[in-house]
């Protein structure tokens, strides 16, 4: 893979769900060795950008490249092994599994099909290469020390580590992370924010995410979302500024 490529490329999306134009001629670059956050009114469209650059569900219109290869039509699978990752706003953890198999299954790719996890189980305690693996991951999101706990018995905070952990498993380059704050207590918030500012070093972010504090520790490449279109790029302290993004948080909140 050449390494002139941006990491991602994102031109000209769109895409509607019946009358409702989710997202309108979207354009976006993240270039390698550089993160992004992007921010936006709730149904702005900033999950069904994601879905769209996973793959998860089809566009539209518009062309998807990872590291230069096309993946306009390329299945989700095949954007995983060009080293793409994501996190759920909402959570996608088996919580009957323990940390260690929920990591362990993650370490598989995307595919949740049966089959797939009955194999994955049946090879376990074959490969020692993927326990080790599992080990390390769990070690950089703080969870070393529950590897054998329930997903259920973790709390709100360890989950939301746990499911970056599962992000992290593949060892992606490319990471998009839909609101990894939501419903953290204020020092959980600072615990993950500090994970993903370490994480930002080695990988490529595009994080979805409303702090400012947060976006400020991450990069200064910031992309607000507002009715499926991007209506102002640049730092965190230009879009402080910017006007169109005041009207629309003020209107959120009136
Ligand atoms: P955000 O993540 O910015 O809050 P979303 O991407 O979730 O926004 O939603 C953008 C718009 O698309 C909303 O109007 C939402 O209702 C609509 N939408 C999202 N997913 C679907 C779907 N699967 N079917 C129909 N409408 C959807
Ligand atoms: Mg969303």
């Amino acid at each position: 893979k050449p390494t002139h490529h941006p990491a991602l490329v994102v031109k000209n999306l769109s895409k509607s769900f019946g009358g409702v134009n989710a997202i309108n001629d979207v354009s976006l670059t993240l270039d390698t060795g550089r993160s992004r956050v992007m921010i936006g009114p709730n149904g702005a469209g900033k999950s069904t950008l994601f879905n769209l650059i996973t793959g998860e569900i089809p566009l539209d219109e518009g062309e998807v490249y990872i590291f230069g290869e096309d993946v306009t039509k390329a299945p989700v699978q095949r954007r995983g092994e060009l080293d793409l990752a994501r996190t759920y706003q909402i959570s996608n953890l088996f919580h009957e599994l323990t940390v260690e198999e929920n990591l362990y299954l993650a370490l598989q790719g995307k595919s949740w099909e049966l089959s797939h996890i009955l194999s994955s189980f049946t090879s376990w305690f074959k490969n020692k290469d993927r326990l080790n693996r599992v080990r390390t991951v769990a070690e950089s999101v703080a969870l070393k020390e529950n590897l054998g706990t329930l997903v259920s018995n973790l709390s709100h905070g360890e989950q939301r580590q746990l499911e970056l952990g599962m992000a992290l498993a593949p060892d992606p380059k490319i990471i998009l992370f839909d609101e990894p704050m939501a419903g953290l207590s204020p020092n959980e918030r600072i615990f993950m924010k500090k994970l993903i500012a370490r994480l930002a070093s080695e990988k490529i972010i595009l994080a979805i995410e409303h702090d400012m504090d947060f976006a400020l520790s991450l990069t200064n490449d910031v992309t607000v979302l507002h009715g499926g279109a991007v209506i102002a790029e640049g730092t965190p302290d230009e879009i402080k500024q910017n006007e169109d993004v005041r009207t629309i948080y003020k209107l959120q909140n009136a």
